[in-house]
């Protein structure tokens, strides 16, 4: 190469460096309250009313699955709280296997005293009630429990994350304790925690990927039509598209229609069945899963 070109092509180089660097967004930081503890995310504080129907398993489901105790969509439309104070991070409906999510990040005084972070994830939610930077506290109402526009029974994916650089790019990571906490483990041992001091916590420290970039206004609320007991009762199970209601079938006898209360048992008893396999296995399987057990059930 020409040795009077080197220079300039040092000097192009700088500059195309300088030019990027004021392209790309200012790193940007929130002054966040340190969280006081950390609560189940669901029948606040303690789960009252819910239970966990898939655990934290590393390489195979990230977070836990908490389903109401009425089973199926019972709890669809139920609050889902902030486990912790914290900044919102991420707030936008991803699609695909996750329907609305909201990121939560965290600061907190860990076992030797030092500031940690932790990022709260809360999928497949029905509608969110927050917006990215907003300052969050330990309990505010963060959304409500969905079904990731029609995908599964309505239940909150919540997921524990040591590493904040995560955000919807799971597969980039490790999907073990590195970068994960098993979200009970967690809780159960920070139920109180030393506060009181603000601290400067990063945010964008994660792509948002696909999703609404834009417009991340909550989706219109699904019209509910919960029985006025609102217990225990199951709720039809809203798709992407609207459907008719199933008209009764003239032709079936009343004695082979099933009433939602042994749709109910059923699917129960095959969660029992399935129990140890769902534990197993990745989001992306329990798609089919569900569908199975869905139609079995109307079958
Ligand atoms: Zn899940």
């Amino acid at each position: 190469m020409n040795a009077y070109l080197i220079p300039l092509l040092r000097r192009g180089l700088l500059l195309a460096a300088v030019f990027m660097a004021a392209a790309a967004p200012a790193a940007q930081t929130i002054r966040v309250p340190l969280s006081d503890g950390f609560d189940i995310p669901v029948g606040k504080p303690d789960g009252a009313g819910f239970y966990v129907f898939r655990g934290y398993y590393p390489g195979g489901h990230l977070g836990e699955d908490w389903n109401g105790n009425g089973g199926g969509d019972s709890d669809l439309g139920d609050p889902v709280y902030a486990t912790g104070a914290g900044v919102v991070v991420y707030s936008e409906d991803y699609l695909r296997g996750w329907g609305n999510v909201v990121i939560v990040r965290h600061a907190y005084l860990d076992e030797n005293g030092r500031v940690a972070l932790m990022d709260s994830l809360y999928g497949h939610l029905d509608r969110r009630m927050v917006r990215k930077y907003q300052l969050v506290k330990r309990g505010q109402q963060l959304g409500t429990i969905g079904t990731a526009h029609g995908k599964y029974a309505a239940h909150l994916h919540f997921e524990m994350r040591k590493n904040v650089n995560i955000g919807m790019a799971r597969t980039a990571f490790d999907q073990g304790y590195s970068n994960y906490f098993s979200p009970r483990q967690f809780i159960g041992a920070r139920r109180t925690l030393r506060s009181g001091a603000n601290v400067v916590v990063p945010v964008d420290t994660f792509q948002s990927q696909g999703g609404s970039e834009v417009d991340d206004a909550p989706p219109k609320p699904i019209e509910l039509t919960r029985p006025p007991d609102g217990k225990n009762k199951s709720v039809p199970v809203p798709t992407r598209d609207p459907v008719k209601p199933a008209a009764p079938d003239r032709d079936a006898s009343p004695v082979e229609a099933k009433t939602a209360a042994q749709r109910e048992a059923q699917l129960q008893k095959l969660i029992e069945e399935n129990r140890k396999k769902v534990e197993l296995m990745k989001d992306e399987d329990l798609d089919t899963f569900w569908s199975r057990l869905k139609n079995k059930l109307e079958k």
